[in-house]
């Protein structure tokens, strides 16, 4: 089979570890796959080249950053080939560019428009195993660019669609996607499958496995991507789209996310036009905002909630006031210090127990619900940042993740 391994910053971290990673391409490779392989940068090295660039310039011009930025994952590829060829593998790096990555013209968050595999097909051809560099690609001027923190996942999605790959393998320093996180709860287990939904939906709430991009574009193309191991041998978790689970009914996983705020608009008046003359300044203000709810009006007043990551949160009390009095609104309290705890797993919306079981669960452990929100495979409360992590625990237990038996 074609597949394309996708390793990352902690699995080329240091020399041995590159090393490590040559000797299962070359396992693989002498098993008779055919394997096409991205790279992260080496450990922190991608922070390390920030913090370099702003300690030169406060504001470093965004293509010189993308060239600096894009040097991390080109260590990486020349040092995983001479690893492989030093263990008597043909193989060669190749920078987003030579590998024919083609991107939009957006320094730093550059979009994948298209790959022309010929050069890689052409070296697999020869027996070689192509290294190619994650986070970057080209434009047709030449231009480096990056795709975006963490993009690396979606440089090898993208790389397995074009060359039409059996499956992506994103082989990382954990053995799978997990019930929930492990430091929180030591029982957590790894899941066998999950759906693409089931990982964004994981993935957002902050279980970091994978890039959400990567999972986008794989369930665009049905591409199946195994999360496994670098370190350990393992069979891993994987992600794909199954029509037997559609209706499993199950909670998969508990997901969890720190760092959020909400801020609560008081006395709206209940006319059209509001939510744009909230959203729209905080939006031009560069505040991405994550959940809204909208409460029913009495006496044509109405509250308006939405939350938003902690770090944001400054710059939007500043745009409040303004806004408060554009549209009439009494005014607004801001709170910091929140978290998400969430259930995830393909059918629980329709299931109207599972929402019951879970403020029981969170009820019974003392913890305060914020807020709820729901998506077709989600449920989401807003409580306490410190309650978290007893909110987790608590799910994972009232949910038996420990001990049902994983399809
Ligand atoms: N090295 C880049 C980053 O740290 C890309 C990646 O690791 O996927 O964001
Ligand atoms: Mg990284």
């Amino acid at each position: 089979m074609l597949v394309v391994q996708k390793y990352g910053g902690t699995s080329v971290a240091d020399a041995e570890r590159i090393k490590h990673v040559a000797g299962r391409i070359i396992k693989r490779v002498r098993a008779g796959d055919q394997v096409v392989v991205v790279v992260s940068a080496m450990g922190n090295t991608t922070d390390e080249l920030f913090d370099l660039a702003f300690s030169i310039s406060k504001q470093p011009e965004p293509r010189e950053l993308d060239i600096l930025l894009s040097t991390g994952e080109q260590m990486s590829i020349a040092l995983v080939a001479m690893a492989l060829r030093g263990m008597g593998q043909e193989a060669i790096g190749l920078t987003g560019q030579q590998a024919g990555i083609y991107t939009r013209a957006t320094y730093g968050s550059g979009r994948i428009l298209r790959v022309d595999p010929v050069r890689i097909q052409a070296e697999l051809d020869a027996g070689k195993v192509p290294i190619i560099a994650g986070f970057q690609g080209t434009t047709e001027e030449q231009e480096i660019v990056t795709l975006g923190r963490g993009a690396s996942d979606t440089t090898a999605v993208a790389l397995a669609v074009s060359l039409g790959a059996d499956r992506c393998e994103n082989c990382k320093d954990v053995e799978g996607v997990m019930t929930a996180d492990p430091r929180i709860v030591p029982t957590a287990r790894k899941l066998n499958d999950v759906t693409y939904e089931e990982m964004l939906e994981m993935a957002s709430q902050g279980s970091q496995v994978m890039h959400n991009r990567a999972v986008e574009l794989a369930s665009v193309y049905n591409l199946p991507i195994l999360v496994t191991s670098s370190m350990v041998e393992a069979p891993g978790t994987l992600i794909h789209g199954g029509e037997d689970m559609e209706e499993r009914n199950r909670v998969r996983g508990i997901a969890h996310d720190v760092d959020v705020a909400k801020v609560t608009v008081r006395g709206v008046p209940d006319r059209p036009g509001i939510a744009t003359n909230i959203f729209e300044p905080l939006a031009q203000a560069g505040i991405s905002v994550d959940t809204i709810v909208q409460n029913a009006s009495a006496n044509n007043l109405t509250d308006l909630t939405f939350t938003l990551g902690s770090a944001d949160l400054a710059k939007a009390e500043a745009q409040m006031p303004k806004i408060c009095e554009e549209i009439g609104a009494s005014g607004f309290v801001a709170d910091k210090g929140l978290g998400k705890v969430s259930i995830v797993g393909v059918g629980i919306q329709t299931e109207p127990g599972y929402a019951a079981r879970m403020f029981r669960t969170l009820f019974d452990a003392g913890i305060n619900i914020e807020l709820i929100s729901t998506s077709e495979i989600r449920l989401t409360c807003l409580v306490a940042e410190d309650r978290v992590p007893d909110a987790v625990r608590a799910l994972h237990d009232a949910f038996e993740l420990e001990t049902v038996e994983q399809p």
